[in-house]
C-alpha cells in the first residue's frame, strides 16, 4: 500500500518499458516489508544530470542504471568503486552521506553467481560480442583461475581496441599475453575454438525477441549456425538473453548435450546485489525475485 511515508527506488534508462526489474524488485521489497516502490523511469541522455540530483533531493533511496546511461552515469556520482571506474560503466546509484549518488557496479555479480558450482578451473572461455555487457563478462571471468578467455568480434578495429583497452586497465590480472585474445567471428580459427571451449558466454542481443518460441531460427543464432555443429557436449553455454527462454542459440546447445545458462539468473543477482546495497540488508529474498520474474515470464 502506498502511503505519505513510501519512499523511491527505480531505475533509470531508455527505454525501460520492457523491463523486468520493477517485478523483481518490487516482490523482495514486499518479502522484506520495505515500505519503498520501486518504478522504471524513462531518462533521455540529456536529463541524467537533473533527474539523478533531483531524485536524490527527494530522498530515492536507490537507482539502477541501464541502457544507454551506464558509463555517462560515472559523472553523477560523487564517488565509483574501483570495479565500476575500470570497467567505465555504472549500474547500481546508491545515496551517500554528502547528498550526492555513490556509483557501483553489480552487473559482474550477477554474471558469476550462476558459475558458483562449476569447474572451470583452467577453463578456456569464448565471449561473443564486445559491448557494454562483454566488459562485465570478462571482468568477471579474469577472476576465475581460467587458461583463456577469447573474445569473438565482428568488426577488426573494435576488437583490437577493445582487447587493448582491457590489457592496459588493472582489471587484467592476468599478464600472459596469450590470455585474453580477438578473433573475428569468420575466422577459420573459430572453428578449434569452439571445440575447446570450456565455457561460450553470448553478450551480442543476436537471438533476442519478444517471441516465446524456442524453435532454431538460423538468423537467431548467433555468428552463423553451421559453426555450431563442432559444439562438444562438455561446454556450456551462457546466454545473457532471457526472452524467448531458452533462446534458439540455447536450444540448440541442449541437442549438443551441452549444460545451459541463460540471462534470468544475472539479471536476478545483479538485482539482488543492487537492492543489498540501497537496504544496507544481507538477507534479500532471491527465491522470491526468481519466483516473481518466470512468473511474470510465463504470464
Ligand atoms: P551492446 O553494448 O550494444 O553490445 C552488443 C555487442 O554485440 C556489440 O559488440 C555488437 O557488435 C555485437 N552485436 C550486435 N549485433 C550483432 C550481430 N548481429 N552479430 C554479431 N555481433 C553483434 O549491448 P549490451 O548492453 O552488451 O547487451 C547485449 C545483450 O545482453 C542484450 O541482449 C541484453 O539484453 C543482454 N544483457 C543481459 C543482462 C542480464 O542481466 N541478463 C545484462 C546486460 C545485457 P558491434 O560492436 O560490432 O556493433
Amino acid at each position: 500500500m502506498i502511503s505519505g511515508k513510501t519512499c523511491l527506488v527505480g531505475l533509470l534508462g531508455q527505454p525501460v518499458n520492457h523491463s523486468l526489474s520493477p517485478v523483481i524488485q518490487n516482490a523482495a521489497l514486499k518479502e522484506m516489508g520495505l515500505d519503498w516502490c520501486y518504478l522504471a523511469m524513462p531518462c533521455v541522455s540529456e536529463h541524467l544530470g537533473q533527474i539523478t540530483k533531483a531524485l536524490r533531493e527527494i530522498n530515492c533511496k536507490g537507482l539502477n542504471i541501464t541502457i544507454p546511461h551506464k558509463q555517462n552515469a560515472l559523472n553523477v556520482c560523487k564517488y565509483v568503486t574501483p570495479m565500476a571506474k575500470s570497467l567505465g560503466a555504472v549500474n547500481t546509484l546508491v545515496p551517500n552521506k554528502e547528498g550526492g549518488w555513490s556509483g557501483m557496479n553489480t552487473d559482474v555479480e550477477g554474471f558469476l553467481a550462476p558459475l558458483k558450482d562449476k569447474k572451470l578451473d583452467g577453463a578456456k572461455a569464448i565471449v561473443l560480442g564486445s559491448g557494454g555487457s562483454a566488459r562485465a563478462v570478462i571482468a568477471g571471468l579474469q577472476t576465475l583461475n581460467l587458461n583463456q578467455v577469447l573474445i569473438v568480434g565482428r568488426k577488426r578495429n573494435k576488437l583490437k581496441e577493445f582487447i587493448l583497452e582491457f590489457s592496459k586497465k588493472s582489471l587484467q590480472i592476468n599478464n600472459d599475453p596469450t590470455y585474453l585474445k580477438g578473433l573475428l567471428q569468420d575466422s577459420e580459427e573459430l572453428i578449434e575454438e569452439i571445440k575447446e571451449a570450456d565455457l561460450i558466454v553470448n553478450t551480442t542481443p543476436v537471438g533476442m525477441s519478444a517471441s516465446r518460441t524456442s524453435t532454431i531460427i538460423t538468423s537467431e543464432i548467433p555468428i552463423e549456425k553451421k559453426i555450431w555443429q563442432h559444439l562438444q557436449p562438455n561446454s556450456i553455454l551462457y546466454d545473457l538473453i532471457y526472452t524467448p527462454r531458452p533462446t534458439a542459440w540455447l536450444t540448440l546447445g541442449a541437442q549438443k548435450g551441452c549444460q545451459q545458462i541463460d540471462g534470468l539468473e544475472m539479471l536476478i543477482q545483479q538485482g539482488a546485489a543492487s537492492l543489498k546495497l540501497w537496504s544496507n540488508n544481507d538477507q534479500v529474498p532471491i527465491d522470491v525475485m526468481r519466483a516473481a520474474a518466470k512468473a511474470h515470464l510465463r504470464a
